[in-house]
């Protein structure tokens, strides 16, 4: 369960910008969370229910905005999305290649009121 600290953290950079800009409460929380960071969605839900209640962020909406995979062939270049499990270039067939999008994770935008 690595998505508590996680959460933690995400809660934590939000109250502080919220603190600074003099902020009541925090309506909206957007993330961007890259196909292989390995975090669920849900379980950031679940620990940010719990972690919320008499903070500033509690009642606090998450958005999670979702990167695909991206990855460049080591042997042609090619710039693909590959499926699950399968990073086979469907250009030239080499396996692999370098991740150019899809580790993402941060704290895009908060919304105050
Ligand atoms: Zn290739």
């Amino acid at each position: 369960m690595h998505e508590l600290p996680v959460t933690e953290g995400i809660l934590r950079i939000a109250i502080e910008h919220a603190e600074k800009a003099g902020a009541r409460r925090i309506t909206d929380i957007h993330l961007v969370i890259g196909d292989l960071a390995g975090f669920v969605d849900d379980s950031i839900q679940f620990y940010f229910d719990i972690l919320t209640p008499g903070t500033l962020a509690e009642g606090a909406k998450l958005h999670f905005h979702r990167v695909a995979t991206r990855l460049r062939c080591w042997e042609c270049g090619h710039e693909f999305h590959p499926p699950e499990r399968d990073w086979t270039c469907p250009a030239c067939g080499a396996m692999g290649g370098e991740v150019r999008a899809g580790k993402e994770f941060y704290v895009e935008s908060i919304e105050i009121e």
